[in-house]
């Protein structure tokens, strides 16, 4: 599998080796051409304002948004979910996003940075190994979910990992924990495209 992290801002790199410790070919895209042959493609966390800048400066927003439309895999994280999201609540001005998941999402529900929090997940589908320790830092909330949405895990009923499709989307930091099942999960939707 040759997949893509988008590499203008944030954890890219944990990102990366969370891929290739799970088996993938890792490519970081910074410029169009990068996307050429890719099975799917990781929106990283960081700051989902500057990454919506950079993709713009960078040429990148429409090319990727028509690789998104003609069904390639996505994998957003904390900023990335913001990025896929149809619908951003406490955006600012400008921001866009590619509407390939069909959720409405608060940026920085939680609070600051020093209301970051972990929370043990009881994942969906993910496979033996018991609940997934996930890390919050300033993370969306999902206030809407659409009807083709499955959501595959919760934090006191409200979703925090859902799918849409070839899309995932979490609200957390997977690529923080030693755990890969579900860049696993990600690479497994891939393949079967
Ligand atoms: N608050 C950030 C944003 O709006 C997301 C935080 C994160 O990715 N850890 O993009």
């Amino acid at each position: 599998m040759k997949v893509g992290v988008l590499a203008l801002q944030g954890d890219v790199a944990e990102h990366a080796s969370a891929l290739a410790d799970s088996g993938a070919h890792v490519v970081e895209v910074r410029l169009p051409g990068h996307l050429a042959g890719l099975d799917g493609i990781v929106l990283p966390g960081g700051e989902s304002t500057t990454i919506s800048k950079l993709l713009e400066l960078a040429g990148l927003f429409e090319p990727l948004a028509e690789r998104l439309a003609e069904g390639m895999p996505a994998f957003g994280t904390c900023a990335g979910m913001i990025l896929l999201a149809t619908e951003i609540v406490d955006g600012h001005p400008g921001q866009r996003s590619f509407g390939a998941i069909d959720i409405g999402v608060r940026r920085n529900a939680f609070g600051r940075q020093r209301q970051s929090f972990e929370a043990s997940l009881e994942v969906d589908g993910v496979g033996p190994g018991g609940p997934f320790d996930a890390v919050f830092i300033r993370a969306p909330a999902v206030e809407r979910v659409g009807p083709a949405v499955a959501v595959l895990a919760d934090v006191d009923g409200r979703p925090v990992l859902c799918r849409q499709g070839p899309v995932l989307v979490a609200a957390f930091h997977p690529e923080l924990s030693e755990d890969t099942r579900l860049h696993r999960l990600f690479l497994d939707t891939c393949e079967g495209m």
